[in-house]
């Protein structure tokens, strides 16, 4: 999101009152939007990364780490550069829901020569530096996915204890007081109050404890029943962790919607290899990510949505929290694979395909619209449908999943664009560089292979609960599709009846966009058209389209010809034309990717738990302690300053020759690695 705009929040009575507003000129500026924009042509390849941080600062003397709750401060003068200088600054700097949190992102979105590559990893360790020089010497930014004491007793500087019973509080956690919210804008308690009471109590986010020889039971604050569960009562505890995004912008909007396909199944994936989040309030738990965390932490379904109580007050069952992984497919090779019944306002829907939207858009926009507004201000409630999109964002900005399709924001020369956001933030610049690099090079190969990664959607949403399960990296196996090369499969794309949906309209007229290289996988074969002709499976016919594998075979391959994510992505780089520097960085990032997928190397959750399990302190209780904490993030703090060396988590150091800039010698070789029409 951009710079935040300031106004006034309305009250939840007051914004309830409007959610059919909202939702009503949400969907008709979504209509005109669209059609504003679905011709849009010609957009090239730019793509930009997005790391949210920690400060956190360390009490020496005791040995205790705490958040520091200076985001606001901070950003201040992080933002007085951009303010003087908004098109030439390297780095923009956003707020985050914590008030110890910040988000960095590059001046500039990268584009499409090869060589961008090799820039992501130096402008994040700018950003990294840019802020260490506003912090004081006992404090650090890190990009951690959870400050492993969050909601402990004392966790943040200045301290303040929770007020669960203040009248005009927000969240009433027992652990998370309200400060440790953002400050500077009132979006963050404003939603945190919404959710709450939409819900009509707390947010429950439950988590099993890492059961060790001297776990005590009940865990501190576990549920009636349910004493091996750490409980966490805030949208702090989820929306306070940090995580790892990219955007890219596609060439229009059909392949938008292909990327975002083909992304999807690779969230459950991405996210087990980048898995970074073990510990919770204090407790080694059997997780080892955020995603279920945060996804209760906003989920604001009433118990009637959740289908404890019969219908009444509300419409629907809900089957998923406003932040969960994706629903549905948006092309139409993917509508095979929509298994899972979308929850949809029928009329609504019907007034998209009125409006001229085709079945798959609509059933996604329908069914993002299921939600309520949570954050209402007083100078966005009336719009100029023709031109404002501020509804239509409130409600796509508040839906939270794995992948989010951006529609071109008004009046902008920003195009179609895709957003990736399973993964876990890491700790160093190289492991956040080399997983941004990967996905973005995955997408080149997609579109030059005309790869197929497409399963059910039941399935993805199988594996992204497998994947935050304890080790998942090295000891689960995940559904994915054995034969990825689209064009070797003799029929579901030339046969069968046009599915499209209800109206029987075709989508997709345009045919083709993406461009050959000449490699050897496209080899003259026939290309298969991208619309209009998918035929439709029974399910019993998809299942030997897939089947479980390990997180090393999918990235490094199989035996039985399944080729692995990083040698296709090889064998696309042979292709191209990559300057010398360049092919160094991104073959250590795919050396790195190769090794920790073959469980050479130990996710970030996996070496937590290891700092952990081997402390001189830890009582085998499954508690992590101010001591252990502390050790850990001083330990973190010396490896992504380079300080410290951990073998299992990066090998032995990596040197890329990562650059500022692009040298004025290959900027004038045009090294496209995205021929984008
Ligand atoms: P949000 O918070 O809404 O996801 P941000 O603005 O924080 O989005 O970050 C979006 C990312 O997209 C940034 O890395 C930015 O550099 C990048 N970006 C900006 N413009 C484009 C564009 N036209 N195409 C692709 N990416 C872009
Ligand atoms: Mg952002
Ligand atoms: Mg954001
Ligand atoms: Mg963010
Ligand atoms: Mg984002």
């Amino acid at each position: 999101m951009g710079l935040l705009s300031e106004g006034s929040p309305l009250s939840w009575e007051e914004t309830k009152a409007l959610a059919q507003h909202v939702r009503e000129h949400g969907i008709q500026q979504f209509i005109n939007l669209y059609h504003r924009l679905k011709d849009r042509q010609g957009d090239v390849l730019k793509w930009g990364d997005e790391v949210e941080y920690v400060i956190v600062k360390f009490d020496e003397q005791n040995r205790v780490a705490r958040v520091s709750l200076k985001a606001q401060s901070l950003l201040a003068k992080l933002n007085e550069k951009e303010m003087a200088d908004p098109q030439g600054v390297k780095s923009l700097w956003r707020p985050e829901y914590g008030a110890y949190m910040i988000e960095g992102t590059p001046g500039k979105p990268f584009g499409g020569l090869m060589a961008h590559f090799n820039l992501v990893e130096a402008n994040m360790r700018y950003r990294r530096q840019e802020v260490t020089e506003l912090l004081d010497k006992d404090e650090c930014v890190m990009s951690i996915t959870n400050f492993p004491r969050l909601g402990c007793p004392e966790f943040t500087h200045p301290i303040y204890n929770p007020n669960p019973e203040d009248p005009n509080g927000s969240a009433k956690s027992l652990y998370f007081p309200d400060e440790a919210i953002f400050p500077g804008h009132p979006r963050f308690k404003t939603l945190t109050r919404n959710i709450r009471m939409r819900r009509g109590e707390k947010v429950a986010i439950k988590l099993k404890v890492f059961k060790d020889e001297n776990t005590k039971l009940p865990v501190e604050g576990s549920p009636v029943n349910e004493p091996d569960v750490v409980l966490l009562d805030a949208m702090g505890f989820g929306m306070g962790c940090c995580c790892l995004q990219l955007t890219f912008q596609a060439c229009n909007i059909t392949e938008a919607r292909t990327l975002y396909d083909q992304l999807a199944p690779l969230c459950p994936i991405m996210l087990a290899l980048t898995a970074a989040s073990p510990i919770y309030r204090g407790y080694l738990t059997e997780s080892d990510c955020r995603w279920n965390v945060i996804s209760s932490s906003v989920d604001c379904r009433t118990q009637e949505e959740r289908g404890l109580k019969p219908l009444k007050e509300n419409k629907f069952r809900i089957a998923k929290s406003r932040y969960d992984s994706i629903d549905s497919y948006l092309s139409p090779e993917g509508d095979q694979y929509n298994d899972v019944p979308l929850t949809y306002d029928q009329q609504v829907y019907e007034n998209l395909l009125d409006g001229g939207i085709d079945h798959l858009l609509a059933q996604h926009v329908a069914h993002l619209f299921i939600r309520d507004t949570v954050s209402l201000f007083s100078e966005k409630v009336h719009q100029n449908d023709e031109e404002d999109t501020d509804h239509f964002e409130n409600i796509q900005s508040t839906n939270w999943q794995t992948m989010r399709f951006k529609p071109p924001p008004p009046n902008s020369s920003i195009g179609w664009r895709v957003e990736f956001r399973p993964c876990e933030a890491q700790i160093s610049d190289f492991e956040n560089a080399a997983l941004v690099c990967f996905v973005v090079l995955l997408t080149r190969v997609i579109l030059s292979y005309q790869l197929n990664f497409l399963i059910p959607i039941s399935k993805v949403d199988e594996n992204m609960q497998r994947a935050q399960k304890r080790d998942a990296c090295r000891k689960e196996k995940f559904w994915f599709r054995k034969n990825v090369r689209k064009t070797q499969k003799t029929n579901g794309y030339t046969n069968g009846s046009a599915a499209n949906g209800a109206n029987g309209a075709a989508v997709h007229q345009n045919g083709s966009v993406v461009t050959t290289n000449g490699t050897e996988a496209n080899n003259g074969e026939a290309k298969m058209q991208i619309g209009g002709t998918n035929g439709y499976h029974h399910n019993s016919d998809l299942e030997d389209e897939y089947e479980l594998m390990s997180i090393g075979e999918i990235f490094n391959g199989k035996a039985d010809g399944f080729p692995g994510l990083v040698p296709l992505i090889r064998s696309y780089l042979q292709s191209m034309e990559v300057d010398t520097d360049t092919h160094c960085t991104i073959e250590q990032y795919l050396r790195f990717i190769e090794r920790r997928a073959s469980g050479e190397l130990v996710t970030t959750a996996t070496w937590m738990r290891e700092q952990v399990l081997k402390h001189p302190d830890y009582k085998k209780d499954s508690i992590v302690s101010d001591s252990i904490n502390y050790d850990i993030l001083k330990k973190i703090e010396a490896i992504q300053k380079g300080n410290l060396i951990e073998p299992t988590l990066l090998g032995q150091g990596n040197h890329t020759k990562t650059k500022d800039f692009i040298p004025m010698a290959i900027q004038k070789h045009l090294n496209v690695c995205c021929e984008s029409i």
